[in-house]
């Protein structure tokens, strides 16, 4: 079975069981409150979210150090997904930010839970309604971010997962390449884990500790697509980073022009 499927269903069933049809009207505190899920903030440590269950019911705690908005609801959604996907078993889960952002991706738990977050926030069906006929690029990714109430780079990659414009994306940390995630239309496939960021690229400007821009700019392939089958010469894309600061990563978006 693919995975994250069963995570993605048991998104799907809440949402139907709650009959919610579009972002608005989402609001997870009142799920919680239904399901025996308690939310609260305080200061962590290690962790920027947890979850404790215990005989059916379930205390979330978001690291009260997260500011933004977008960032607390995917934390929030996140502990949610340990607590459907488990089924609501005795356990606890205590998430890290590189855990909860997609960062490192090697807990299978995790990333079910960060499938389950995807799909209650930004719902497939949703986002290929909304994205339909809308050319790709900044523009349209703030307006995902801004309708679904999420943060970009959660919107960058749910975008590359079923969006309909061949995009690849490149998640890096302290100047290495951590994962990618590349559209099957893409003309390029192939960015190794490990490698680390070529100096041709503006994502390596922001491992440099260059102030770098989030605008989209034209970038030849080489930058990326050195050890790609379909490498050409002087061939263009565009890039657009969104830096992470806080983890020292980037989540870098290439698309064609
Ligand atoms: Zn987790």
């Amino acid at each position: 079975m693919e995975m994250g499927i069963l995570a993605k269903a048991n998104a799907k069933k809440l949402l139907k069981k709650y009959f919610i049809k579009d972002p608005a009207k989402l609001d997870l505190y009142a799920i919680a409150g239904y399901e025996d899920l308690f939310i609260e903030e305080r200061d962590l440590f290690t962790s920027e979210g947890q979850l404790v269950v215990k005989e059916g019911m379930g205390i979330i705690t978001v690291d009260d150090k997260i500011i933004e908005k977008g960032q607390k609801k995917f934390t929030i959604a996140h502990e949610m997904g340990h607590f459907f996907n488990s089924g609501k078993k005795n356990g606890s889960y205590f998430c890290s930010g590189l855990d909860i952002r997609g960062i490192k991706q090697d807990i299978t738990a995790e990333i079910d839970a960060n499938d389950f977050a995807a799909e209650l926030l930004m719902p497939e069906e949703w986002i290929v309604n909304f994205t339909k006929g809308k050319k790709f690029g900044k523009k349209l990714l703030s307006e995902t971010a801004e309708y679904f109430d999420i943060s970009l780079s959660a919107a960058a990659l749910r975008y590359a997962e079923i969006g309909n414009h061949p995009v690849a994306v490149i998640m890096s940390k302290d100047g290495v390449v951590k994962w990618s995630r590349i559209n099957k239309y893409f003309t390029f496939h192939f960015i190794r884990n490990g490698s680390k960021i070529n100096d041709l690229s503006y994502a390596y400007e922001f491992f440099k500790g260059e102030k770098i821009t989030d605008e989209p700019e034209e970038i030849l392939a080489d930058a990326w697509f050195r050890e790609d089958f379909n490498y050409k010469k002087d061939y263009f894309l565009y890039e657009q980073n969104i830096p992470m600061y806080r983890y020292n990563s980037v989540l870098t978006l290439l698309w064609e022009k």
